[in-house]
């Protein structure tokens, strides 16, 4: 959705503001044009959210400003359009393996997952460089000894609002959330959200042209 509006939106916006409720055939008639060169103006607007259209009635203006007409469309926005492919690894890899595997799957947060492919932990950069500056031999500790443990997972799920998950990521001072399935022996690991989600969510919200 562009929230920027050209020339003849603005004074369409404004005859409305002024005038409303109005009919379509009134607005063109007060900028000198006909109602089919204004129906593709009008339908953006009303789209976007500024007016409302009512059968018979006419036009009248919604009095939402462009800054509430992106929270709303912000607030919209779902886990399952934004989210990434997680990467896990198996409970019983050690350190060192799972350091490898950041670097190769170029990711800052692992999930660890148990026999049964379910959620069992979560390995930040920090977690395996806390380890790493130990006198500990790396290849021989499993992650399930460092890892960040369930229940103590901050999880979410597809279905949940990205600003709702962008909240909880700030209030628990973490960079990633496991995307999860709840099944009755526990919780599938389908996908993952970071902050670097969030911050593609973000950008893609100002520039985007949907309308
Ligand atoms: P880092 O510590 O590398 O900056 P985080 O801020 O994400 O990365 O992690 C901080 C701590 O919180 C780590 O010990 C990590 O194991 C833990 N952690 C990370 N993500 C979660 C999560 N979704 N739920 C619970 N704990 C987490």
């Amino acid at each position: 959705m562009k929230i920027e509006l050209n020339k003849r939106q603005e004074q369409i916006l404004q005859i409305v503001k002024d005038h409303g409720p109005i009919t379509g055939e009134s607005i063109a008639e007060k900028l000198n044009l006909t109602r089919a060169t204004l129906r593709p103006d009008l339908a953006i607007l009303t789209m976007a959210g500024y007016l409302e259209a009512r059968p018979r009635v006419g036009y009248f203006y919604t009095g939402k400003t462009g800054t509430q007409l992106l929270a709303d469309r912000l607030k919209k926005l779902k886990v399952c359009d934004y989210q990434s492919i997680p990467v896990v690894v198996n409970e019983n890899v050690s350190v060192y393996d799972a350091i490898v595997t950041m670097f190769l799957e170029d990711v800052g947060t692992l999930f660890v997952v148990d026999e049964e492919s379910l959620l069992a932990g979560v390995l930040s950069r920090k977690d395996l460089l806390r380890t790493s500056i130990g006198k500990q031999e790396l290849t021989s500790i499993p992650v399930n000894i460092i890892m960040t443990r369930m229940p103590n997972i901050t999880v979410c799920y597809k279905d949940d609002l990205l600003i709702d998950v962008a909240d909880r990521l700030i209030e628990k001072q973490i960079d990633a959330m496991p995307v999860v399935k709840k099944t009755e022996k526990g919780f599938e690991v389908i996908g993952r959200i970071t902050k670097t989600n969030i911050t593609k969510a973000f950008v893609a919200l100002a520039k985007d042209d949907l309308l």
